[in-house]
């Protein structure tokens, strides 16, 4: 990709078409698709640009080359990123992608912690992100209506179905075609493959628990590379398992390897790194937003820039913070809160619930290379029957790896004992843990804290979320199947695994959504089926702050077909004079 630098400005005059703020997964689509559709965009990103090729400072690095062979220095872990240090991708490979907690804090009750995990640059957590790619299908589209948690979703599957085939073919996602009603198809590049303790395993539970099935994890990773893909500059994934630290083979999807470059190719884009965005400037007498107000990341300074239309893409927190931070006399309590729910049903991804244990057998079994992606269980639960304990579903994902050689290369150890470790494959293992559904609350919520403010004079989010009865049941229920599926599969020594709050808090799962919910009535929610404000027509949210529920799937492919299906219609909203 070609460098970004001469498409970076500070100030100007100039009134955009468009504003995008953020440059993670939701902005870098955005950016490309308005100017694709002829709008001169401007991206605005808090965060220090990352060049493609370039700033992946981790990548091909081994351990033994890396200071503390690839973990971080206790004392730097725990002085800066005290919440960062807890998500699973943070290493010495990938730390600057993370963001420092120091310089950017945030507060919870005491008793109710939450974990935000953050990556604040050009990129945001699409460099890091584990690329799962799920669409959703009308059982959670209708599961608000049905069981009347939560708002109804002012759209169904239909409406967004051909809008995840443009993302799936354009960022290039992994998978099999498994006509499966609660996890429909999509337009896939071939499988990755499992290996000979799954393959084993997956005959066994498809035989006992249809119809539900062991599939391979759907991935944006490039299993090949289309004609579309290499014209990105973009080639087939190595499987390296090197994702989290940028990848210069363009070979998963993230906002460097694809949406950037083909948003820069349009010559309609240009780029504001380092700019914080404080609110976004609304005019009342019009009841437009006018543009955005900034503050320098470096030089604390502030200005403006102007547009005639403004798309948040800032994180599902991050924009609901702008939102709420954007007070005027028309509305005192965040831009577009008429209805007063900005800020609250904030979901994250119920998690670390499962099981693992031991496969005897399969000795002369090996595997080559690594995999970007696990087996995956899709949804099986309160599906058809309905579970007496709790509402809603989850799926399950895991996979079966030889212990020792291999991953043994960061882990502790010296000396002859640990070379002879390392030259002999172990037993093999397999496990299996849930990703489940967080029902909407009101009461799960964020404002912008009453006194306390970051460095750059920013109030702190205040970040209030507990888990409910029904995200406890389906926890212990996730924990539970996992450990009677694997002990009816013959997995021997079976320990059911079950992190509490404090250990595991809500926010790890790094799937937060709501806040600026869309939903059929202005009086309750935010934006309309559009991800348009109901109050502020040329105001636009497409990130997961939107989303009226979580469902059980990874959220970024649904983020991403909103945010495309958003573009298209407030360009032709544009285009026909009403925005
Ligand atoms: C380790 C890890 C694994 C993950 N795995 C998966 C997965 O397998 N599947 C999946 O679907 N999702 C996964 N996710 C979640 C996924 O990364 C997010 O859902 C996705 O990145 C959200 O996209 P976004 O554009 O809303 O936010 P981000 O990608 O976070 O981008 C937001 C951008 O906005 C910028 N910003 C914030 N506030 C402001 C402001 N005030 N002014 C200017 N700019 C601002 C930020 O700096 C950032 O660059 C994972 C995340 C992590 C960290």
């Amino acid at each position: 990709m070609e460098s970004t630098k001469s498409f970076y400005i500070k100030s100007t005059p100039e009134v955009f078409d468009a504003i995008v703020v953020g440059s993670g997964i939701t902005g870098g689509y955005a950016a490309k698709e308005l100017t694709e559709r002829g709008l001169k965009t401007l991206m605005v990103e808090r965060g220090r640009p990352v060049e493609h090729q370039v700033d992946y400072i981790g990548e091909n690095r081994d351990p033994w080359t890396m200071p503390n062979r690839g973990k971080v220095d206790e004392q730097v872990a725990a002085e800066q990123f005290p919440i960062q240090r807890q998500c699973y991708a943070f290493d010495e490979h990938t730390k600057q992608f993370f963001n420092n907690d120091r310089d950017m804090p945030y507060s919870t009750p005491a008793e109710r912690p939450f974990s935000w995990i953050r990556g604040n640059q050009l990129g945001g957590k699409s460099l890091m992100w584990a690329r799962q790619s799920y669409r959703w299908s009308d059982l959670d589209f209708e599961a608000n209506l049905k069981d009347g948690h939560g708002t109804d979703w002012p759209i169904r599957y239909a409406d967004l179905a051909p809008w995840y085939s443009q993302v799936e073919r354009f960022i290039g996602v992994s998978g099999g075609k498994e006509g499966l009603p609660v996890l429909p198809d999509g337009e896939f590049l071939e499988p990755f493959d499992f290996n000979a303790v799954e393959l084993a395993l997956k005959a066994k539970f498809d035989a006992k628990y249809a119809p539900a099935r062991m599939i391979m994890g759907r991935t944006a990773n490039l299993r090949r590379a289309t004609a579309e893909h290499q014209a990105q500059g973009r080639v087939q994934c190595q499987a390296r398992h090197q994702c989290h630290r940028g990848c210069s083979f363009g070979a998963y999807f993230s906002t460097q390897s694809a949406t950037l470059p083909a948003a820069l190719k349009t010559g309609r884009l240009r780029i504001a790194t380092d700019s914080i965005v404080h609110s976004v400037l609304y005019d009342p007498k019009t009841n437009r937003a006018t543009g955005v107000r900034v503050i320098d990341a470096e030089t604390g300074e502030t200005r403006e820039y102007h547009a005639r239309l403004v798309m948040l893409c800032a994180s599902t927190l991050g924009s609901t913070a702008v939102l709420l931070n954007s007070t005027s006399s028309a509305f005192p309590t965040g831009l577009a809160n008429s209805s007063g729910v900005l800020g609250h049903y904030l979901m994250d991804h119920l998690w670390a619930a499962g099981a693992d244990g031991r496969i005897d057998g399969f000795e002369d079994e090996y595997y080559y290379g690594r995999r970007p992606t696990a087996p995956y269980i899709p949804r099986f639960r309160n599906v058809v029957d309905q579970h007496p304990a709790f509402l809603r579903g989850y799926a399950l994902s895991g996979g079966a790896a030889r212990e020792g050689w291999g991953s043994t290369a960061g882990q502790a150890g010296i000396g002859k004992d640990y070379k002879a470790m390392i030259r002999k494959p172990g037993s093999w293992r397999f496990g299996l843990h849930g990703q489940g559904e967080m029902l909407p609350r009101f009461e799960n919520k964020v404002t912008l804290h009453p006194t306390q403010k970051d460095k750059w004079g920013m109030p702190l989010l205040h970040i209030d979320v507990t888990h409910g009865d029904n995200d406890r049941k389906m926890r212990e229920d996730m924990a539970d199947t996992a450990a009677n599926i694997l002990e009816y599969l013959g997995v021997k020594d079976v320990r059911k695994k079950m992190a509490t709050d404090e250990e595991y808090p809500p926010g790890l799962a790094i799937h937060e959504v709501g806040t600026a919910r869309m939903g059929r009535d202005p009086k309750t929610s935010i934006l309309n089926g559009h991800n348009q404000a109901h109050d502020v027509p040329n105001l636009f949210v497409t990130d997961g702050a939107s989303m009226a529920s979580s469902a059980w799937q990874n959220p970024s492919l649904t983020f991403m077909a909103l945010t495309v299906r958003a573009c298209a219609y407030a360009v032709d909203e544009m285009k026909a004079g009403r925005i």
